[in-house]
């Protein structure tokens, strides 16, 4: 019975981590583009049963990411949001906040569920948002293990996909050149989704960043300039004064020539 046991503990971490790695076999840097929407026009739908309040946060953050970046959000049906755009944003009343996946679907639409309860704050919707226009977790990066310990055996099981570090390429593309960011509105709080409440999930290397980390009050600074930078807002911040950040553009001098040779190594 013990050897059973055994056995099931290894097939099960050998399943695991074959997951994790096909996970980060499918990761690279073009796949990562087409997460974006192009040209940062992002065509929606409001499901009809959202709620006042859910429906104020919608518009808030929505008229929030137009005044500092690039991205614009277009009704379906409207002039500019075409009437059978086949790659909409479809935006529902659910039991919970869910995302369908992070940024837009190559082929088809992406779908929004917003909760009454955990919508109530426009920064929580604004998180959410932020997935849909293909920014992921912040301590998902590739050099996460510099800044953050994540005890993998205490993250519940529904949520172990949200702390998978992604591959080195998609990583120099997603962080847009810009330095770890404890205080990003896309890092999670050190108490994450633990199994076991009584321990953190993730603990910084740093001790005092523990303060900031999961803070969902505002964008900071690196995470307007990742958005404008993803998006190639020129005209707007993008973050070269932010400490420690690769200037705007020799990332892109840089993400383009990693491009290339990925591209050339496939063939
Ligand atoms: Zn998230």
């Amino acid at each position: 019975m013990l050897l059973s046991r055994q056995w099931l503990v290894v097939v099960a971490a050998a399943a695991m981590l074959g997951a994790r790695r096909s996970l980060q076999a499918q990761d690279n840097m073009r796949r990562e583009d087409h997460l974006r929407w192009p040209g940062g026009e992002v065509t929606f739908h409001l499901g009809r049963n959202l709620t006042g309040v859910v429906l104020a946060n919608i518009r808030e953050v929505m008229a929030g990411l137009e005044s500092v970046t690039c991205l614009r959000f277009t009704p379906l049906g409207t002039r500019r949001g075409a009437r059978y755009a086949t790659k909409v944003l479809y935006i529902r009343r659910g039991h919970s906040c869910y995302y369908e996946k992070v940024g837009r679907r190559a082929s088809g639409s992406v779908l929004l569920k917003l909760g009454d309860r955990c919508a109530q704050r426009p920064t929580a919707v604004l998180h959410m948002f932020l997935h849909v226009v293909g920014v992921r977790h912040e301590h998902q990066r590739y050099d996460r293990n510099y800044y953050v310990t994540v005890d993998h055996h205490n993250i519940l099981p529904s949520h172990a996909r949200e702390y998978i570090r992604r591959s080195w390429g998609v990583s120099y593309v997603a962080s847009a050149g810009l330095p770890y960011d404890y205080a990003s509105i896309m890092h999670h709080a050190a108490s994450g989704h633990p199994r076991d409440p009584r321990r953190p999930v993730m603990l910084p290397l740093v001790p005092c960043a523990q303060l900031i980390m999961g803070q969902r009050d505002v964008l900071s600074p690196a995470d307007v300039a990742r958005l404008n930078r993803l998006y190639g807002c020129e005209r707007h911040y993008l973050g070269d004064d932010i400490i420690g950040a690769v200037p705007y553009a020799t990332w892109r001098r840089r993400a383009s020539r990693l491009r290339r040779l990925e591209d050339h190594r496939r063939w």
